[in-house]
């Protein structure tokens, strides 16, 4: 260690408060950063070549986005939909200001996470056939480390091989085949079934119900994909974005969709579109308590929010179904939709979300009531679904909302009325303390995609740090970290980007990951791929060592029984 440490650049961090959910000590303190890696003790030989004195600072691990739209089809087409507006040039601080479009550029992705002290960020929809494509884009977004989510259960090889009863050990095999040969952190189920259902003229499947051409229900398509999860034991659970998104009373499937895992590991991602009720004047109510309690009671789920903010932006999702059945809602009025490769689906529209709409204030008030209702801060984690519920450059807004009652309250002020008369939101006085935000932003995150060595400031984890001047108003706190480091370097400080950093590409590990590419090679299996879409399986396939060949690190994620 003592050679290492004097070959590599050694930054001390003094006198700074450490939060990341772990260590409760409010106490200021000494952290290293030794190139790649956090110390909290050096030999006192040691040569330091940098120290600052951070005093009224707090340290945190850098922030992990479990589910943002940074990479793909869908996001390629938000950016031809809504191409960027020039506002820059009048912007003293270009970011604390608007994005320049609702999905902007790879360039400007990367540079205002990090201006809000974010390094790691997970796109959530990569279909296997543009998986390629998608890491690309990530990898075109600088300071940021990312992973994919390749999305299964409407694709045509796994739908037949539920209906032909293959067996679970069979699709255990072609699962490992997608994500290998799709680099992918994690699997994502959209809306499962029933975006194929909606090839078919279908408008609706439920949990229970029977795919129109084919003898599957969503529920096997859950439990075989949680099933696969867990026994390849992929770093991350099954990701699921439940059926009925945005209906009212989909709270029944969303508790259905918990059932049909059987107390399998489970994440439910943008969960706040998923706990509506149909009562009250609009027919439309909130059940984020159902959902919340059934949180609180086990500990096999963890979600992630998808809150909406208030402003215009695009809606993008696989989910054509849902997506088609919110044409109407459409605000300037234009769509896209696509069936793509016998994989999935895509549909996008742009949105606008208005205080003064009955609809959009519950909304606004249900990701609330499933922030302050969840108990365990390291199993709700803060997204916004960007762009669907609002940019991601909305959080620290989002994160005094959490933090100060009397701020969330003047807005609920300002909703309908019958948002003020319905929701129980006044009742819920919890207010969020920073080592909270911690866990929602960093800790929780991490352990959810099996990463140790990030969103923590233990010893020995991934020296990216983000520092941030304590202020009374956590908007401005959070908008405006004074300094970030990636691996140890000072890449952003006082809002201005000092320089570049090296990137790592994130990929689940599992038990079978040798034998996983030998699934394609298999005749029978390369000609059932080739009928189904019309090309070999291998022509969209990723090797790992394509990343190392474009300067990309590969970390492999595991979980941790
Ligand atoms: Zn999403």
């Amino acid at each position: 260690m003592a050679q290492e440490v004097y070959l590599m650049r050694v930054t001390r961090l003094k006198n700074v408060r450490i939060v990341d959910g772990i260590h409760a000590s409010s106490k200021p303190t000494d952290l290293y950063l030794v190139g790649p890696s956090l110390a909290r003790q050096l030999p006192p030989e040691t040569r330091i070549d940098a120290t600052y004195d951070l005093e009224d600072h707090i340290a945190m691990a850098g922030g992990i986005d479990i589910h943002t739209h940074i990479g793909g089809g869908k996001v390629n087409l938000a950016r031809l939909m809504w191409p960027e507006r020039s506002t820059k040039e009048a912007n003293e601080k270009p970011w604390l200001g608007p994005l320049s479009a609702p999905v902007p550029g790879t360039w400007e992705t990367g540079q205002r996470y990090l201006q809000m002290g974010y390094t790691t960020c997970f796109e959530p929809a990569m279909l296997p056939a543009n998986a390629r494509q998608s890491h690309m884009e990530m990898r075109d977004t600088p300071w940021l480390d990312t992973g994919g989510y390749v999305v299964l259960g409407n694709d045509r090889m796994l739908l037949n091989m539920i209906a032909l009863g293959a067996g679970q050990e069979a699709i255990n095999d072609y699962v490992a085949w997608m994500v290998a040969s799709s680099a992918a952190m994690a699997i994502k189920v959209v809306n499962a079934g029933g975006i194929d259902a909606f090839k078919f003229n279908q408008r609706q499947l439920n949990v229970d119900e029977v795919h129109p051409a084919l003898p599957v229900r969503p529920r096997d398509i859950l439990w075989s994909l949680s099933t696969a999860a867990e026994e390849l034991g992929l770093a991350h659970p099954l990701h699921v974005h439940c059926s009925n998104l945005g209906t009212p009373g989909n709270i029944a499937s969303t508790l259905a969709t918990l059932d049909a895992v059987e107390g399998r590991r489970i994440h439910l991602t943008h969960a706040q579109y998923h706990c509506y009720g149909s009562d009250g004047p609009h027919g439309f109510s909130s059940e984020a308590s159902k959902l919340a309690d059934r949180v609180n009671r086990t500990n096999h789920i963890s979600i992630d929010v998808g809150q909406i903010l208030f402003g215009q932006t695009i809606t993008l999702s696989a989910d054509t179904m849902h997506q088609f059945a919110n044409r109407k809602f459409a605000s300037p009025r234009k769509v896209i939709f696509q069936d793509l490769e016998c994989q999935a689906g895509c549909g996008l529209l742009p949105f606008r979300y208005k205080e003064s709409q009955f609809v959009h204030g519950l909304q606004w008030s249900i990701g609330l009531e499933l922030f302050l209702r969840i108990q365990d801060p390291t199993r709700v984690f803060l997204t916004t679904d960007h762009p669907n519920g609002g940019p991601f450059t909305g959080y620290p807004h989002l994160i005094r909302l959490l933090m100060d009652y009397d701020f969330r309250m003047s807005i609920f002020d300002r909703l309908h009325p019958d948002v003020r008369s319905v929701s129980t939101l006044p009742s819920l006085k919890r207010e969020y303390r920073l080592d909270e935000i911690a866990s929602i932003t960093r800790l929780g995150p991490a352990r959810a995609l099996g990463l140790q060595n990030r969103g923590n400031l233990n010893p020995g984890s991934i020296s990216d740090v983000a520092i941030y001047r304590n202020d009374d108003n956590p908007e401005t706190m959070f908008s405006s970290p004074t300094m970030v480091f990636r691996c140890g370097e000072l890449v952003l400080r006082d809002g201005l980007i000092l320089g570049d950093c090296q990137k790592t590409v994130l990929i689940s590990d599992f038990q079978t990951r040798q034998d996983a590419l030998r699934w394609g090679a298999r005749p029978e299996h390369s000609a059932r791929w080739q009928k189904l879409y019309g090309y070999s399986p291998w022509l969209t396939a990723l090797r790992t060592d394509e990343f190392a060949e474009e300067g990309l690190r590969v970390e492999h994620a595991h979980w941790h029984r």
